[in-house]
């Protein structure tokens, strides 16, 4: 097909070929399938539909509610969950509408400290979570590299906050989400579990189901989902708890309405329609068996890469994952994050700098690189592409920088073939 805007269009092809040649670890990313590229791009974006099915402030929106729903009973059938939305425009947005549901501003929420592995969105003083509510943080043990869930519950004991998150960026563990939920109960706090990362995972039974324990769940949709970009809440059986009242100032609404309004029309107007429809296609697809394979071969990959790496004298945060993704303190290597993600981004192999607990590096800098394994999964790549991979990164890290055009071509050898889009 010819497009007229030829700048742009341009561009997007080079995007699709540094997409295609390249080997992509970043975390947080992931390829979405022909069938979601589609209806992302369908149609469907040039409809508005304010509001709920069924009660929208837009008339023509029959279809577009019926898209709606399928999305909501495939995201329900996929996380056993009694309530659903699909409306957040990404994770961050999630995270607000209920953070806009449940608190006041001045109220205090207890999170994984960012330079930890825990979200911008669960306190961080530069952003509005820090800024419009209280913060507290725990953080992982420094002997470990992991969470102990005695200290959380001294500091949520001494910081009674109203609302805790449990979930990361970069954790490579099982999060305990029955103990964070004792916790709550225990200072009478809301628990959201906010899966952004291991939320495809949890959906296959891989990891621990956060949706049983916690009294509300966010995730994107695009990480180890395999979705379009986006955002969706959920809950189980906390869903009718009229919680809100002791939280909203007498609100008695039942959770479920409160965390509707805190997205529409608390914290955005119009839903993605196509991104809706580019969801209910990803959900379709992770109801699958062929999706359960792809999580258990994710997780495997990053096992895989991650016992490479400790073999090789890399220093993984806790030694090791339980899930897709590992984070790799690089001091005894002698360089930094943001120099690690630029070498390796010369021989097209796509990382990201990430702080590790207690570094002594600014964000800019960091002394580490997180990686992770969903999207390399999905381009077909199992166990001994891994070694390889590791095999590329050691080299590209530690040997000389005049032989980065030939690792460079090791790098196509191995995504040749690997096609990921329709021609
Ligand atoms: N929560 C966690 C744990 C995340 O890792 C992320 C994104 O990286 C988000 C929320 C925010 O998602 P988005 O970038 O879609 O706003």
């Amino acid at each position: 097909m010819a497009y007229n805007d030829n700048e742009i269009f341009n561009l997007i092809e080079d995007e699709r070929i540094r997409q295609t040649k390249g080997i992509e670890l970043i975390a947080s990313e992931n390829y979405v399938s022909d069938d979601v590229l589609a209806a992302a791009g369908s149609i469907l974006t040039n409809k508005y539909a304010e509001g709920y099915p069924g009660k929208r402030y837009y008339g023509g929106c029959e279809v577009v509610d019926e898209i709606e729903n399928i999305a909501i009973d495939r995201a329900k059938e996929l996380f056993n969950a009694e309530y659903i939305n699909v409306q957040p425009h990404s994770g961050s947005q999630a995270n607000t509408a209920v953070y806009h549901a449940c608190l006041n501003p001045g109220d205090k929420i207890l999170g994984f400290d960012l330079s930890h592995g825990g979200h911008l969105t669960h306190g961080s003083p530069v952003n509005f979570s820090g800024k419009l509510y209280k913060n507290a943080f725990y953080g992982v043990e420094k002997e470990t590299g992991r969470l102990d869930y005695d200290k959380i519950e001294e500091i949520a004991v001494k910081e009674q906050p109203k609302l805790i998150i449990a979930g990361a960026s970069a954790y490579s563990r099982e999060i305990d989400y029955k103990r964070f939920r004792d916790i709550a109960d225990k200072v009478g706090a809301i628990l959201m579990a906010d899966i952004a990362h291991p939320a495809g995972l949890i959906a296959k039974g891989i990891m621990m189901d956060a949706v049983v324990h916690a009294h509300i769940c966010t995730t994107t949709t695009h990480k180890t989902l395999r979705g379009p970009r986006g955002g969706m809440i959920i809950m189980g059986k906390d869903f009718e708890n009229p919680f809100g009242q002791k939280l909203k100032n007498g609100n008695l609404k039942k959770m479920s309405s409160l965390l509707n309004s805190g997205v529409f029309p608390g914290n955005q107007g119009g839903p993605l329609e196509h991104i809706i429809a580019a969801k209910a296609v990803a959900f379709k697809e992770a109801l699958s068996e062929d999706f359960l394979h792809y999580m258990v071969q994710v997780k495997k990959n990053a096992e895989v890469m991650a016992a490479e790496f400790v073999a090789r004298g890399y220093d993984i945060i806790s030694g090791g994952t339980d899930n897709h993704m590992m984070l790799i303190d690089l001091r005894n290597k002698n360089i930094n994050g943001k120099e690690a993600e630029a070498l390796l981004g010369q021989i097209h192999i796509t990382v990201n700098k990430n702080m590790v607990p207690f570094d002594t590096e600014s964000p800019f800098v960091t002394s580490g690189i997180r990686i992770g394994t969903a999207a390399i999964t999905t381009r077909g790549l199992k166990e001994d592409s891994m070694k390889t991979i590791v095999d590329l990164i050691d080299r590209c890290l530690t040997g000389n920088p005049d032989n980065l055009s030939k690792l460079e071509d090791e790098v196509y050898t191995l995504t040749e073939g690997l096609p990921l889009f329709k021609a």
